[in-house]
């Protein structure tokens, strides 16, 4: 069998490197457990594991699966992917669209809800899917970004002078290639009120190869201030990949910072929050929200009660420097900020 190279795949296939390895992500179970060394009786897998993982299907990088434990079917980083049975439980109270996106939306693909900035949803793609994500019943194919709808959202930032900061957003807005979110970024340059670029991305935390000369050449070239906004939820996500990416992000002026989900199970001790966040400030990340679960449903056996998370950062801002306490924040549908819970 001839072995290709990643470079001589990369060139006979004219993609990147990150885009073979995010077309090659894991989205069968048995293939995860057989690479973690699990039997589906470790996992708790039943017929209602099957209808969640025909719902919203797995999908998860290998680079990823390669930070978690073998043989370990609690592992912090396997239960943020592993579709589970108690994602079919009727729930009261969640629902599809938990911050009511949609009244928020004047033209598709446009989200504006809070003063001075707006989302975009470039793409419903991600490299991974998070069983908690508040948008995993989102109707992407109603917000698809096409190009006339590209018009119609541009058209929108510029006729409001008081829009300053636009938000890409997703699904996951670094699953597109470099050349598409060039282009964007051209047509939003050209909107003289407009000056900073925020993007929301788990894309180079779950694959590294993400950052390479192609990403770094598109975020030093615009005028607009880049920032991103990252999302790792536990400290076994970060290790000396990340360090190396995030290293050349910063070296190119980015700035990086960090909003978590509180997790049931996964983060919601006081210990693996300050090893969270001392992990992030030693890659240059700044922790910056730790988020109440949004209340979508499917993912209530995350939930962390709102009193227990209060005491969790209590205790770590008696631990940690207040630059490395996150704050503890709840998305309110309609309301016009986040609402700040602590500290
Ligand atoms: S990467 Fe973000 S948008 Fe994508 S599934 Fe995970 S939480 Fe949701």
């Amino acid at each position: 069998m001839i072995t290709r190279t990643p470079k001589e795949a990369t060139v006979e296939t004219g993609r990147a490197l990150w885009q073979l390895e995010l077309g090659s992500g894991i989205r069968g179970v048995g293939e995860l457990l057989q690479r973690l060394d699990l039997r589906p009786e470790q996992v708790g897998w039943t017929d209602e594991s099957v209808a969640a993982a025909d719902y919203f299907p797995l999908r998860v990088p290998t680079s990823f699966i390669d930070r978690m434990r073998p043989g370990d079917p609690a592992d912090p980083l396997l239960l943020q992917v592993l579709p589970v049975g108690d994602e079919m439980l009727p729930t009261p109270g969640w629902s599809l669209d938990p911050l009511a996106e949609a009244p928020a939306s004047p033209v598709p693909g446009l989200l504006h809800k809070y003063c001075g900035r707006v989302l975009l949803i470039t793409t419903g793609a991600c490299a991974v899917h998070c069983r908690y994500c508040f948008r995993r019943h989102f109707p992407y194919a109603e917000h698809r970004v096409s190009d006339p709808d590209f018009d119609a959202a541009l058209d929108y930032v510029a006729a409001d002078p008081t829009i300053r900061e636009v938000i890409l957003s997703g699904g996951d807005p670094l699953s597109l290639p470099d050349t598409k979110l060039a282009r964007l970024t051209k047509r939003l340059e050209g909107i003289a009120h407009v000056e900073r670029l925020r993007i929301h991305t788990r894309l180079p935390v779950v694959l590294p190869t993400r950052v390479d000369e192609a990403l770094l050449t598109w975020l030093t070239s615009t005028r607009l201030r880049p920032v991103i906004v990252l999302h790792v939820n536990h400290g076994n996500e970060i290790d000396a990949e990340f360090a190396a990416w995030s290293r050349r992000l910063l070296s190119a002026g980015v700035p990086l910072l960090n909003q978590a989900v509180f997790l049931r199970g996964i983060n919601d001790s006081v210990e693996a929050q300050r090893d969270l966040s001392e992990r992030l400030f030693s890659t240059h990340v700044m922790p910056y929200y730790l988020h109440i679960l949004d209340r979508v449903e499917g993912a209530a056996h995350f939930a962390v009660e709102e009193e227990t998370a209060r005491g969790l950062i209590r205790s770590l801002s008696q631990q940690l420097p207040g630059y490395l306490v996150p704050r503890l924040v709840r998305e309110d549908a309609g309301a016009l900020a986040k609402t700040l819970i602590c500290p």
